[in-house]
């Protein structure tokens, strides 16, 4: 198999995007307050802004959309949805949500007592918020090589199985409601979690009476890294490592608009029977009714056809090929990028690229901002714009271990093309040296500040 596979689908329909002039791209900046999320989506050229809800569905699942039925209950789309989800996890039950944070949120809702523990290798930032907001305290536990930029190692989301034992030995398992595991791991650079660890995972869980959900956002992406990394696997169809994967588990929730490639989705799914029934009332009172959970039928048909699409091995090889492109030729223009690439994004190491600019002046906001000026291309800072914080007791500011900006690739939309310009534009970045300039605020609200928050350069 080529190294980076083409495109597995050829283009039927197109959406014109236009490069601005690099006035215009200026006067954005502006206006936006140096910051990316204040652009409107007409003045970038490339955006890899995420990953989530971006894709492109093929003519089957717009031919879904086209025979979505809309009955309010009992609709065939349902069914449809029932089927796929049955045979790819396993699980007996499962409700439709509007996307992956609704399925927290109710399982949060239904499982969790303040003051309890929800341990996982990292959980997602909206994970994190719905064990919180329910008085729950989410616990990371994983491996240390996750942290280590440079070193390129198979599985670096895995979670230290260790870790987790001495952990529940100290909280005890009575305040641990429920346990997850996260693939691929977003917040960890995308990094996949290997079979042996969901395997050992479960079995420590079980150990302790503890049940195990998968956030499952990216798992056909992990079954990928499985099936190229893992002895043992290489035999086998992505189907059938997803099987695997889910039968270690005793539910998931889900994000369609990852792995489904839709625009909206999700859904949460189980093995017993109680907490289906408590679900399924939570589903009522915020989402809809069990067969249509605050979708339209047509979405559930589109997201039947889509997680079944996510794993096929043309397209998986493409994918993860395409991502690894970009890093490589990031790499190659002497752009300085996380190792090993992830499943759905790269990730530039600012603080590398940009060493002149101290953490107090945001590098990886600095190269967010320049890689638009330089390209119309759209990245998001993930550093000390979004998690640097004051010490409770001192005051003094703590600061994040990396600066990155991370660009997302969206499922089908982007061809080679679009990333060598992505690529050229973040190398003039890199010839610009130090005279990009930090940057500081101008506007900061006080939680997720880099939402809204207004900068200017410092001079
Ligand atoms: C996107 C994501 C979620 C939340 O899903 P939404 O559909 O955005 O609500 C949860 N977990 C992971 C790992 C994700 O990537």
């Amino acid at each position: 198999m080529p190294k980076h596979p083409p495109e597995p689908f050829r283009i039927k329909m197109v959406e014109p995007i236009r490069l601005p002039s690099p006035a215009e791209r200026e006067a954005a900046l502006k206006r936006a307050g140096y910051n990316v999320f204040g652009l409107r989506s007409d003045e970038v050229f490339v955006d890899l802004l995420t990953d989530s809800g971006t894709g492109a569905m093929s003519q089957h699942q717009w031919a879904a959309i086209m025979e979505g039925d809309e009955s309010y209950a009992g609709a065939r789309s349902f069914f449809q949805l029932a089927e796929a989800i049955h045979e790819i996890t396993g699980f007996r039950f499962f409700v439709p949500t509007h996307q992956g944070r609704a399925a927290e949120g109710i399982l949060a809702a239904i499982m969790l007592k303040p003051g309890q523990y929800v341990p996982s290798n990292m959980h997602f930032d909206t994970t994190e918020a719905n064990i919180l907001a329910r008085g729950g305290r989410p616990v990371s536990l994983v491996v240390d090589e996750a942290f280590d930029t440079s070193l390129d190692a198979p599985f670096k989301g895995n979670l230290d199985v260790e870790k987790l034992r001495a952990f529940i030995e100290k909280i005890g398992p009575e305040n641990i409601p429920f346990g997850m595991i996260t693939v691929t791991n977003n917040s960890g650079g995308g990094q996949p979690v290997s079979m042996a660890n969901i395997r050992a995972v479960s079995e420590v869980y079980h150990e302790y009476g503890i049940p195990f959900f998968i956030d499952a956002c990216r798992f056909a992406e992990n079954a990928w890294f499985i099936k190229q990394r893992e002895p043992g696997y290489a035999d086998k169809t992505p189907l059938e490592i997803a099987q695997e994967m889910f039968s270690y588990a005793d539910g998931a929730t889900m994000s369609a608009k990852k792995d489904a490639i839709v625009n909206i989705g999700g859904f949460l799914a189980m093995n017993d029977e109680d907490v289906y029934r408590r679900a399924a009332n939570a589903l009522i009172l915020r989402e809809g009714f069990p067969t249509y959970g605050g979708l339209a039928g047509r979405d559930l048909g589109a997201m039947a056809v889509g997680l079944h699409e996510a794993l096929q091995e043309d397209y998986l090889a493409y994918r993860i090929g395409q991502v690894r492109y970009l890093n490589e030729r990031l790499k190659g223009l002497g752009v300085p990028v996380l190792e090993p690439a992830g499943g759905h994004a790269v990730y530039i190491d600012a603080k590398r690229a940009l060493p002149h600019i101290p953490q107090a002046q945001f590098p990886g906001q600095a190269f967010a901002v320049e890689l638009y000026r330089a390209g119309a291309v759209r990245g998001v800072e993930i550093g000390s714009v979004m998690f640097a914080h004051p010490d409770p007791d001192t005051g003094e500011m703590v600061y994040p271990q990396l600066e990155l900006v991370r660009l997302a690739i969206p499922r089908r939309m982007y061809t080679q093309s679009h990333l060598d310009w992505v690529a050229e534009s973040a190398a003039e970045v890199m010839a610009l040296g130090e005279n990009v300039p930090g940057y500081r605020f101008t506007y900061a609200p006080e939680l997720l500040r880099h939402f809204t928050a207004r900068f200017e350069p410092v001079k």
